[in-house]
């Protein structure tokens, strides 16, 4: 048997090559360092931690927590390896990161089926089974390669990402549907006025609050040209974000009967709407202060984030437009991207990206397709979340309640929340079944 190749031994392509190996494939897991490093690893080891040492929540009831939960239930490796690793945080799943990566190092060196390439790839070729999951900060040349595959267009080389807020933990009560100019009920924006003093107070937060520094700032602002960080803008004058993507012509809150003195306007981020991104409101502004200055403004109050903003180099594919099956590529159905190369965000969803490529490959080889994932399942979601080509401008997305489907009956937040959950675990279980019944027919 061909061996598959899996490029980067970050955490995606650990987990790929320990899934692929477990199921009998051997692979070659070819990763740069410490040849070449990248501008976040420090180390040569496998399944580097970059920044936080947290895998996210344990509790089932969380969106990361579920993930976990399903992970380590369908049999993905680093999880477990991570357990073992963990340290005391509370409810969280945090790790000793050295440990975590010695464990998962000698997993790969001990394994018989893993040939562990220190080189870096420049190319290869498309005919081979070949999991990328060189990350968001994969080398020029892999990125130079990758765009010469999929065009330009299809390659992103920042996030400068607006926040995107679960639909239903937004209070109505402060909020109108409506499109600018239009009479009619309803529209495609859901508009948060703002009073001239609650404007003001919002424009001092934002001038007052903690920046991430990007040393290559320059180069972030020409290549965005118009799309400037909601703190930039307000740099510019108090009055800037009131006539940018904060102004209210041709809106009228239906509570006043007037044009509000500002508005913040949310879209609509997929098919269902239960996500809603923050339209023109991309920001560098620290996490911790976003929410406690998004949740100053009276619709926010509850409001929970699938994704803050953020501004900062990653580089992924636009996986609704390149992605065809599963995680393999349109274009060269034999090449998988893994990770947060392929538009997920976060430690847990490139591992379960990477034992999902892997998962799908054992199966490629034996001629049979996985059947479609559950849409109650957090994985579902987010692969739902890839694959939706509804989705305006494409970003990278995480665990969250927003990708699961909602309950028909009205019932309260935390009672939704439960039904998510419920539903969750049951589809999963039954498709971990289906897809355990689909092995033992394949080694018979
Ligand atoms: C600076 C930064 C901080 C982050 N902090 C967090 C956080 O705190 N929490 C969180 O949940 N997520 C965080 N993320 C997002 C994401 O979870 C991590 O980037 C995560 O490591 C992604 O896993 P991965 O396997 O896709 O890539 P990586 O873990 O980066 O692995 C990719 C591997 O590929 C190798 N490689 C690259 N190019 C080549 C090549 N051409 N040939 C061979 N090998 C190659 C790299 O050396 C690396 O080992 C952060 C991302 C960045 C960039």
């Amino acid at each position: 048997m061909n061996s598959v190749i899996v490029i980067g031994a970050g955490l995606a392509g650990s987990e790929a090559a320990l899934t692929l190996a477990s199921l009998g494939v051997p692979v070659k897991l070819y990763e740069m360092r410490p040849w070449k490093m990248t501008p976040a690893h420090r180390t040569d080891k496998p399944a580097e931690l970059v920044c936080s040492n947290s895998l996210g929540s344990r509790r089932v009831d969380k969106p990361k927590g579920l993930l976990l939960w399903e992970a380590l239930t369908a049999g993905a490796s680093l999880p477990r390896l991570a357990l073992s690793a963990s340290v005391p945080a509370g409810g969280a799943l945090a790790v000793d990161r050295q440990i975590f990566s010695d464990l998962v190092g000698k997993a790969i060196q001990e394994h018989p089926m893993i040939e562990i390439v220190r080189q870096e790839v420049s190319s290869f070729d498309t005919d081979r089974y070949t999991i990328v999951a060189a990350g968001p900060l994969l080398s020029d040349n892999l990125s130079n390669y990758l765009s010469s595959l999929l065009g330009t267009d299809f390659l992103h080389f920042y996030d400068a990402i607006s926040p995107t807020v679960v639909a239903d933990t937004i209070d109505m009560e402060y909020a109108f549907w409506a499109n600018r100019y239009d009479d009619s009920d309803g529209g495609d924006y859901l508009n948060i006025p703002l009073t001239e003093e609650e404007y003001y107070q919002f424009v001092e937060d934002i001038l007052a609050a903690r920046k991430y520094v990007h040393h290559d700032f320059e180069e972030i602002e020409k290549f965005f040209d118009r799309c400037l960080p909601i703190e930039e803008i307000a740099r510019r004058g108090k009055l800037a974000l009131a006539y940018g993507p904060m102004r209210p012509v041709g809106l009228v809150d239906p509570r006043t009967g007037k044009r509000p003195f500002a508005v913040i306007q949310l879209r609509k981020e997929n098919k269902e709407g239960t996500l809603l991104n923050m339209v023109g409101f991309q920001t560098g502004i620290s996490h911790t202060d976003q929410v406690k200055i998004f949740r100053k403004i009276p619709a926010l109050r509850h409001a929970e984030f699938a994704r803050l903003g953020q501004i900062h180099r990653n580089t992924f594919i636009n996986a609704p437009k390149v992605l065809g099956d599963s995680m393999s590529l349109r274009c060269c159905p034999k090449v998988y991207v893994a990770g947060q190369l392929s538009g997920t965000e976060g430690y847990l969803e490139a591992i379960m990206g990477g034992f999902w490529s892997a998962l799908s490959i054992f199966f490629d080889m034996h001629g049979i397709k996985l059947p479609e994932l559950p849409k109650f399942s957090m994985w579902g979601g987010i692969q739902r979340y890839l694959h939706d080509e509804t989705v305006r401008e494409f970003q990278p997305m995480g665990s969250n309640f927003g990708l699961l489907p909602l309950p028909d009956k009205k019932m309260k937040k935390k009672q939704r929340r439960q039904w998510q959950v419920k539903r969750a675990i049951d589809a999963w279980l039954q498709y971990r079944q289906q897809i355990e019944k689909m092995k033992m027919e394949v080694s018979k």
